[in-house]
């Protein structure tokens, strides 16, 4: 396995970062996942833009100017002999001295690593996955804005902890004044009365892009498309539920806090949906 450190590719035994990293010390820096399909990058362009959106918001500079993480990632690609991979880039604050302040790091640390894409078992798709709703609340977006994908993910590690300990997939978490935000690594939606409803922005939410996808597509079909601030009840009312992210995709979900979710099988939306974002899949790769 080869691993892009820094400045060039490593085998995965020589690419070790130093304790002293910040990224390390402090969970100081940002990451994007991305997947490929073949060697073609699912939404490149916005994808690079979050990393350097969530890169700016905490002050950090990538030393690797924006056009060229596509060579790279190509690379990763190909050395790895990959095709449908999953790409990781990580830009940590970098080593420096113990203490807050980002100007003991006089170089950010970068990482590329691309795998195997991990396949989620079929069944999943065919009979969704089960959520729960959990006591752990969203960051604050004035705390630590959900919109920095920061290697800081404990908000959401605890809220996954407690949803593997009610025995589900994941997490359902709520903002401070207990409106639905997303699950933990992915955007929620669902539908009522024909409406495809998703958290807005505004609930403090990671703006996916798989969730701009779906609602574009959702919108050439004419499925009317609705962002708010909706409450755990409203969910569990809905007829359908799903979760999108870039290595599910669309992904169903069965039951809510052991309540089945409409009639418990993916529901006409969320197939359509699924089938539509696979089908249109060539327009979004780069
Ligand atoms: N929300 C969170 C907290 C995430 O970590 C992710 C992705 O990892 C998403 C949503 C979905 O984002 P995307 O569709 O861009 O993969």
């Amino acid at each position: 396995m080869w691993i892009f450190l820094n400045d060039r590719f490593v085998p995965r035994e020589q690419a070790v970062v130093s304790v002293f990293d910040h990224g390390f010390l402090y969970g100081d820096g940002v990451y994007e996942t991305l997947r490929s399909y073949g060697r073609r990058v699912f939404m490149l362009r916005k994808h690079l833009a979050r990393l350097e959106r969530s890169a700016s918001h905490i002050g950090l500079e990538p030393p690797i100017p924006e056009k060229e993480w596509p060579g790279l990632l190509q690379e990763a690609l190909e050395r790895n002999n990959l095709e449908d991979a999953y790409l990781r880039i990580t830009v940590s604050r970098g080593e420096g001295e113990i203490g807050l302040d980002p100007t003991l790091c006089p170089r950010p640390t970068v990482v590329i690593v691309a795998k195997p894409l991990p396949q989620y078992p079929a069944h999943l798709f065919d009979r969704g996955v089960s959520l729960a709703l959990v006591s752990v609340r969203r960051n604050l977006p004035s705390a630590l804005s959900p919109q920095i994908k920061s290697l800081n993910f404990l908000n959401n590690i605890l809220a996954k902890q407690e949803a593997e300990r009610a025995g589900a997939f994941d997490a359902v978490m709520l903002n401070a004044h207990g409106f639905l935000t997303e699950c933990t690594t992915s955007n929620l939606f669902f539908v009522r009365d024909g409406r495809l409803c998703t958290p807005s922005p505004e609930a403090g939410i990671l703006e996916g892009i798989t969730r701009e996808i779906i609602m574009l597509l959702a919108g050439e079909q004419a499925i009317p498309v609705e962002q708010g601030l909706y409450t755990p009840d409203v969910l569990r009312s809905a007829q359908e539920c799903f979760l999108t992210n870039t290595t599910m995709e669309v992904m169903p979900v069965r039951e809510i806090d052991k309540s089945s979710v409409g009639s418990s099988l993916p529901g006409p939306i969320t197939t359509s949906l699924r089938s539509l974002f696979r089908a249109s899949l060539s327009r979004f790769l780069e």
